[in-house]
């Protein structure tokens, strides 16, 4: 006590103190000056019994306004900077969304801020464990007896320091409040306390249940347009096929007969209607493989390839299947024989770049292969009609059809297509293209 007597002096009570000292020694009255000392001294005394008081954590107070100096003078040294910090923190304590409370070792409530009442109405227990089982259902939504569940959570908070959960309170007027309750420890000296965020994630929960509806009426909705897509393809692919099948048997009974359709007439509208109809079924096939890769159904199984060979081997097969006369230069720069491939998808990606570009240019076409120990990679150019820059973004998007390209058959769909099967594989497919001078699509796979 003597101590802190000691410690309490101000400068001006030592000033004081040598002035009246002074006084004594030099006055007549000594028992006068002396009881004047006295009463300084008892006064002093007094204040700082006074200041001791005061500055006691008041247990359970129910006003924030009463975070008192001793509890606040562990956290900071400073006079000033504590006032200051102080202040802040009662700001953000009272001006805050969130319910807080702190509570100290033994998990009684020291304080807490209006948004505890706001939520929860008066708060009436010293223990936090009793306000949460009066304001928690018997159970928490995602299973197990709230009291246990809270048990668990102070047991790991201890164990390891923070703790952050899903918790569902009861309200004030009986209604369901989800929150996320958070627990941290904070080690103060000798002793540990404990502060709780309350936060209320009700309208965070509307709109993730919205959210999570919408989505599955948006998959559900993307399932039955996938199902009646494949439905309708099937169905649009079997007529389509008689049609043709038909049209060659014409052909050939008339052949047979020694009669030709060019005797009629009529050679150029037989062949029109053969040409509409491939077209039709091509497009077919590729909305099949567009709702295919929709719902996530391509499959993926890649082989261990000879490079050299696949790619001449698929070169002789595409001429004699196309029947084109094209030049085709192939170039080979092989640092390693095999890679890993899905040979029936990049089939699809070569038969999309090839037949573009013959499609939309009248030169050779220049294909190059490069393969070494980390990627595959290969070039299709051509020196046609190219892109025009305006529209060049819109390059791989569903039925993009560029407008310098609108005299000559096309779906639009290959390219899309091109592009899923290259990152199925986990490569990228880009394209390089000037108006007029030509286009390259270069297409890196990277190894397995
Ligand atoms: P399709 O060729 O059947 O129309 P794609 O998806 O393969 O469909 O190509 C989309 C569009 O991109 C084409 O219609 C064409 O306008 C443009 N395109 C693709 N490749 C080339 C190319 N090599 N040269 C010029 N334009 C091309």
């Amino acid at each position: 006590m003597i101590k802190r007597l000691f410690k309490s002096l101000k400068p001006t009570h030592l000033f004081s103190i040598v002035l009246i000292s002074f006084l004594i020694f030099q006055s007549e009255d000594r028992e006068f000056h002396l009881f004047i000392l006295l009463l300084f001294f008892t006064l002093i005394f007094l204040e700082t019994l006074w200041s001791q008081n005061t500055s006691n954590i008041v247990f359970a107070n129910r006003n924030v306004k009463t975070i008192v100096k001793s509890f606040s003078d562990f956290i900071f040294s400073n006079q000033l900077t504590l006032q200051l910090k102080q202040e802040k923190f009662k700001s953000i304590f009272d001006k805050s969304s969130d319910a807080y409370f702190i509570l100290d070792s033994k998990f009684r409530i020291n304080v807490y801020n209006d948004k505890v009442t706001t939520f929860f109405g008066q708060l009436k227990e010293v223990l936090f464990n009793e306000w949460i089982s009066r304001n928690s259902p018997d159970s928490q939504p995602y299973g197990g007896e709230s009291k246990k569940l809270f048990k668990a959570m102070v047991n790991s908070v201890q164990r390891q320091g923070e703790i952050r959960f899903e918790w569902e309170f009861k309200g004030k007027s009986g209604d369901q409040i989800p929150t996320e309750v958070s627990i941290i420890t904070l080690p103060i000296s000798e002793t540990v306390f404990y502060f709780v965020v309350v936060r209320n994630v009700l309208n965070q929960k509307k709109i993730e249940d919205e959210l999570r509806k919408n989505l599955e009426r948006e998959k559900e909705l993307n399932e039955m347009r996938s199902k009646f897509i494949s439905m309708a393809s099937h169905e649009f692919k079997t007529p389509l096929a008689t049609i043709l099948a038909n049209l060659e048997l014409v052909e050939l009974k008339l052949e047979k007969q020694g009669v030709s359709l060019d005797q009629f007439g009529i050679q150029k509208y037989v062949q029109r209607m053969e040409n509409e109809s491939t077209r039709l079924n091509i497009l077919m096939d590729e909305v099949l493989q567009l709702g295919k890769i929709e719902a996530g159904r391509t499959p993926y199984s890649p082989d261990l390839i000879h490079i050299e060979k696949f790619i001449t081997d698929y070169l002789n097969e595409y001429i004699d299947k196309t029947h084109t006369t094209r030049e085709i230069q192939l170039n080979f720069d092989i640092k390693c024989d095999s890679f890993w491939l899905d040979t029936d998808l990049i089939h699809h990606v070569f038969d999309n770049l090839m037949s573009n570009a013959i499609k939309y240019s009248n030169d050779e076409v220049i294909v190059n292969v490069k393969v070494d120990e980390s990627s595959f990679l290969f070039e299709v150019i051509d020196k046609g009609l190219g892109i025009p820059l305006n529209e060049f973004s819109q390059l791989f998007e569903s039925f993009f059809r560029a407008s310098n390209t609108n005299h000559i058959p096309g779906t639009g769909l290959g390219l899309v297509i091109a592009k899923e099967f290259v990152e199925i594989h986990g490569g990228v497919i880009v394209c390089e293209s000037e108006e007029n001078k030509g286009s390259t699509f270069r297409v890196a796979i990277p190894s397995k």
